[in-house]
């Protein structure tokens, strides 16, 4: 995410390497750097002006601290700027009201049904809530089919009404079925179009009098830069949306629209989505992107996945193992799954500080296990239980039976092997004291 911006942006701080000290020069060096960093990730030059001239007035009023340099101060400031221009602080999402009414309004292929998906999934999961969705596209039957998939695979209710042609009825009367079936929250996904289009927003913009949604969210492309923002501007001005999405950040995206969205409308980013799966939907922290466009990476959101998806009995039954030395073949399979299931394996390593730049054009796929789960699937289960067991002719076996070579599985039991090692090192030692760990 954001690649290109960051390391344009770890350049421009480079200019203040070594330096003592702050002044005119250093300072108008890295801010030109940093200008333009951010209009070749597609920032509005406006946006990117003032948000320059508002880094140098903080620069230059700050006092030297010793214990600080001047690279490290102009990191600060800028990241605490970066924040600010993303919204500052973490917007609301109000789903009071029963049913709270959600409208997803944006263009066609902005990724409005799958974030209806994710979105349902989400309140149901996270929140303990009972939703359902409501296809409101009157055009398109194939919306209607796709939303009643995505509702299938997470197990949420579709309404729909096939050959009703009013949108504004539909949403009605799927209001008065969430009240017959007790949904709690009911989200509306409307019809898009390729461009705005004024049919497309007058039909929106009568479902929002006639409903009367709590939240507005407005969907839109991050790939598509500034057009993203142009389109925002215009669908703020018939509908004042609420807040905005900003899907498809699993992209090549440049950052342009997360970085001028909140400024140019004045509505806040509520949610980013990243990949198609229906679990990967995250609440924006203009904070926590802040840190991922310099690099920094994102540990608190990491660990909430990993909490989030963090069995405690398993993780209980895991340590006893470790601290066993038994650790073997099954327990790493179920391990790879607990991780396979936090999401996309580049965006959580990008969440690593240091991490994303270092992989940005290695292809991790979430299919970047899968040697490791055939070897570990073409053993039997005595083989999984005991890693000491598995003599040449078995890994043999176990090579043809996955379609490796031998000298994959060979590799394989090596780095096992390492891994059982170092477990057993960090097991004798007095706890504290683990190398690269802090208490
Ligand atoms: P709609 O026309 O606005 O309802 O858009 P869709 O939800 O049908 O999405 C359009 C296309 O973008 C589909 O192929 C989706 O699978 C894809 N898509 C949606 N959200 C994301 C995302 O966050 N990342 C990626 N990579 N693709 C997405």
């Amino acid at each position: 995410m954001f690649n290109n911006l960051t390391e344009r942006l770890e350049s421009a701080f480079k200019n203040l390497k070594g330096e003592a000290r702050i002044n005119d020069l250093n300072i108008a060096n890295t801010l030109k750097d940093i200008r333009r960093a951010l209009i070749d990730a597609d920032v509005n030059y406006k946006i990117a002006k003032e948000f320059t001239d508002k880094v140098k007035e903080k620069a230059t009023g700050s006092k030297v601290i010793n214990a600080i340099s001047p690279g490290q101060l102009m990191v600060k400031i800028v990241q605490d700027e970066l924040t600010e221009l993303m919204g500052g602080e973490e917007a609301q999402f109000n789903i009071t009201g029963n049913p709270a009414i959600i409208l997803i309004a944006g263009l066609q292929g902005s990724g409005k049904t799958t974030f209806s998906g994710k979105l349902a999934n989400y309140l149901k999961t996270k929140k303990g809530k009972s939703p359902l969705l409501v296809a409101a596209d009157i055009y398109r039957p194939a919306a209607i089919d796709q939303l009643m998939v995505l509702g299938e695979q997470i197990g949420v209710d579709v309404y729909s009404e096939r050959e009703n042609k009013d949108a504004v009825a539909i949403a009605q009367n799927a209001i008065k079925e969430a009240k017959s079936k007790n949904k709690n929250v009911i989200i509306i996904d409307t019809a898009g179009r390729l461009a705005v289009d004024e049919v497309m927003m007058t039909e929106v913009a009568n479902i929002k009098d006639a409903v009367k949604p709590q939240e507005i969210l407005f969907v839109v492309d991050s790939m598509t830069g500034q057009d993203a923002v142009n389109t925002a501007k215009a669908f703020n001005e018939r509908l004042d949306f609420s807040g905005v999405v900003l899907t498809k950040l699993d992209g090549d995206t440049r950052g342009g629209a997360a970085l001028s969205i909140k400024y140019t409308v004045e509505k806040p980013i509520k949610f980013v989505s990243s990949g198609e799966k229906l679990d990967t939907l995250d609440v924006f922290y203009p904070d926590r992107m802040a840190q991922r466009i310099l690099g920094m990476g994102d540990i608190t959101s990491l660990v909430e996945k990993a909490q989030s998806q963090f069995d405690e009995e398993q993780a209980k039954k895991l340590e006893k193992k470790i601290r066993k030395n038994q650790f073997d073949f099954q327990d790493f399979l179920e391990q790879l799954q607990q991780i396979k299931k936090m999401g996309n394996l580049k965006d959580l390593m990008g969440m690593i500080p240091g991490m994303g730049k270092a992989i940005k054009d290695v292809d991790i796929s979430d299919d970047a296990f899968k040697g490791v789960e055939a070897m570990i699937s073409s053993m039997t289960p005595y083989e999984r239980a005991n890693p000491d067991s598995i003599t040449p002719s078995r890994r043999q076996r176990i090579a043809k039976g996955c379609g490796k070579e031998m000298a994959d599985v060979n590799a394989f039991m090596k780095q096992f092997d390492q891994m059982r090692q170092m477990m057993k090192m960090m097991n004798k030692m007095p706890m504290g004291k683990m190398p690269g760990m802090r208490r």
